[in-house]
């Protein structure tokens, strides 16, 4: 009875004891389950806020994703090996790929018309072409400008950007990118390198598209290439030039490229990339 007793006891003690390890167990589980809603309350939470957040970053990411795919495509549309150190003088690429450095300078300059100075190399012939257009057609050319140093350039493209702020209340960002398409941003010029001329005719003298309709731009258009000049900045062809329609804006490729580029109405781009690479 005795032995049964105690080991009734021993039993209701272990009884005891189990029952209180199964109290024990449970309140682990509580705690354990405790532990695991609050860890995932804890990453719910941290999601909710990383999706709140996380529409603005994509935003972000894809738009400089898409400039820096669009920059590679240009990049890569013209790049085809144009090597300038290869080219001769007369066919040196100056664009938004190929800039100039701050200090380039034309190794001479020499007058050219209406005050300006250009490459001293191009000088004879321009002063040929404007002279003949005046004593074979009566059409009167004059420069409004010619070579221009970094600094200029500098000056005219940060005051486009300006005046594309406070006239169109762009942002700082979208003005520069639009002003580059009108003024090349500096380095990247063609008036730096002093072998381009801005001409138009001297009755109408405005740097617009309207230059297009004029006598000047009529002949400039039909015997720039006797003179070894070319319509630098065509139509219909920004995508390749990354400038706008510039009706009046010529440039010294010499005779023999600009006879190619005018009878076939392309770019000095296209004419490099297809004359002058692998
Ligand atoms: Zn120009």
């Amino acid at each position: 009875m005795e032995q049964s007793k105690s080991s009734r006891n021993t039993r209701r003690t272990s009884n005891k004891k189990s029952h209180k390890s199964k109290h024990a167990k449970q309140q682990q589980k509580i705690i354990i389950l405790l532990v695991i809603t609050f860890v995932f309350g804890f990453l719910a939470g941290l999601f909710v806020g990383l999706k709140r957040t996380q529409p603005v970053n994509f935003v972000m990411e894809s738009s400089a994703e898409t400039l820096e795919t669009e920059t590679n495509i240009k990049e890569s549309s013209s790049k085809a090996a144009i090597n300038n150190a290869e080219l001769p003088w007369n066919l040196q690429l100056v664009n938004f790929e190929y800039a100039l450095a701050a200090d380039f300078e034309p190794e001479s300059l020499a007058d050219v018309d209406n005050g300006y100075v250009a490459d001293s190399r191009i000088v004879e012939a321009a002063k040929k072409m404007i002279s003949d257009a005046r004593t074979n057609d009566n059409v009167r050319i004059i420069a409004l400008s010619a070579y221009r140093d970094y600094e200029y350039q500098t000056e005219l493209y940060e005051n486009k950007v300006q005046r594309l702020q406070q006239e169109n209340g762009y942002s700082v960002a979208k003005a520069r990118e639009e002003a580059a398409t009108v003024v090349a941003y500096p380095g990247t010029s063609e008036h730096q390198l002093g072998l381009a001329l801005d001409l138009v005719d001297a009755r109408h003298v405005k740097l617009d598209e309207s230059q297009e309709n004029t006598d000047a731009y009529k002949w400039l258009y039909e015997h720039c290439d006797e003179y070894g000049f070319i319509v630098r900045y065509p139509n219909g062809k920004t995508d390749i030039t990354g400038i706008i329609y510039e009706p009046w804006h010529f440039r010294y490729v010499g005779e023999e490229a600009a006879k190619v580029i005018m009878e076939k109405g392309i770019t000095l781009e296209e004419y490099l990339s297809d004359y002058y690479t692998e």
